[in-house]
């Protein structure tokens, strides 16, 4: 199938409707300038219209606006090392089992910590490798689940996503499909019939949203969410803890029993991968071990998720909560599920409160 780019989506590349909208200062738009030089910037209208306009702390406005930031020393390209794990351009395979299918490399909102800024956003369209990767998956009988990931997939025109489903449903060994996306949270106007119709039509579809903040969850997502539950699918929710953003107890606690209210199952919680341009959304892992202690007391079972890192070098998903560290160490040795070991540098800046009032409206 052809590769076509979706011209007629509602995303604003341009900054002029941001400058306009947020008031930015020269020295504020320049910086966003510069940014997106090396990092893609992308908003919708939607997503830009949940930023408090006079909070610089605004969580909304620090998951999506570039800053300089995100130019400082640190981290690297590729953490996980997926480039090494793929046996096509648009296949990574670290699992016996299991691979991520990367369907797009366009996103409606371009994430400021996304942990393939290497290549979101940027030249090099993985559906070109689409027909290879249905090569692979056929020929490896092994391969019984596949997570149809980029960039994100729901950015693909209804019938892109159709024939991708198709394609692999064909695959008679292929019993899973997972499809992770962003849409229905930062675009939930970009979910069309079209895409519906054919995640019934290719179901059971597990989808994980990907939601960090419980003011991502407007009316507008919440009909999204809805629509989805009327295509019979399966709905879980995956959650990056950033500094500044979600890290705080009481902030994860609203967001989970929000998701759960609404029929969406909190499943992962992720420690910050080690990725260039984004080591300063990182979190301290007892920070995050205190949220979990949080939720555990306070919270419905139904709305705890695993708390996991993927050890730095590409040694697999670990349970946060099994690591043990000792005093104010910082290089932490972890072994990850594939039996290899890497380290996690625990030297995230220590969470601070930004006073968003939302543990008051609790009591
Ligand atoms: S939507 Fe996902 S893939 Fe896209 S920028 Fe955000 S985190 Fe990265």
């Amino acid at each position: 199938m052809e590769g076509r780019a979706n011209t007629t989506l509602p995303v604003i590349h341009t900054l002029e409707n941001v400058v306009r909208y947020l008031d930015l200062t020269p020295s504020e738009y320049k910086e966003i300038l510069d940014v997106s030089r090396y990092y893609p910037f992308a908003i919708t209208r939607h997503y830009l219209s949940l930023i408090e306009k006079d909070n610089p702390l605004c969580p909304i406005r620090r998951q999506a606006i570039p800053s300089k930031e995100e130019l400082r020393d640190g981290g690297m390209p590729d953490p996980l090392n997926e480039l090494h794990d793929s046996p096509t351009p648009a296949f990574i395979k670290k699992y016996p089992g299991r691979g991520v299918f990367l369907a797009s490399s366009t996103c409606a909102v371009y994430c400021r910590f996304c942990n393939r800024k290497r290549f979101v956003g940027k030249k090099g369209d993985p559906r070109i490798y689409w027909e290879e990767t249905f090569s692979y998956i056929k020929g490896n009988r092994e391969v019984q689940e596949v997570i149809i990931s980029g960039g994100d997939p729901l950015m693909l025109l209804p019938e892109e996503l159709e024939y991708l489903l198709s394609r692999l449903r064909d695959i008679r060994h292929v019993r899973i499909l997972r499809l992770s996306t962003r849409v229905p949270v930062v675009y939930p106007e970009g979910m069309q019939r079209g895409h519906l119709k054919a995640i019934k039509r290719y179901g059971p579809l597990w989808i994980i949203i990907h939601i960090n903040h419980p003011r991502e969850i407007t009316n507008e997502c919440i009909a999204a969410i809805q629509k989805m539950r009327k295509a019979e699918t399966m709905l879980v929710s995956q959650t990056v803890l950033l500094r500044q953003v979600n890290d705080c107890p009481h902030i994860m606690f609203r967001l989970y029993e929000s998701l759960i209210a609404q029929g969406v199952k909190p499943y992962y919680l992720f420690q910050l991968d080690e990725v260039k341009g984004a080591m300063h959304f990182k979190v301290r892992l007892e920070r995050g071990m205190e949220i979990m202690r949080f939720l555990r007391k306070r919270a419905s079972g139904l709305a705890i998720p695993q708390y996991v890192m993927d050890v730095t070098g590409g040694c697999g998903k670990v349970p946060v909560e099994s690591i043990t560290i000792q005093g104010k160490q910082k290089k932490i040795y972890v072994q990850g599920i594939t039996g290899k070991t890497g380290i996690y540098h625990n030297d995230g800046k220590k969470s601070q409160c930004i006073h968003c009032g939302i543990c008051s409206e609790e009591q």
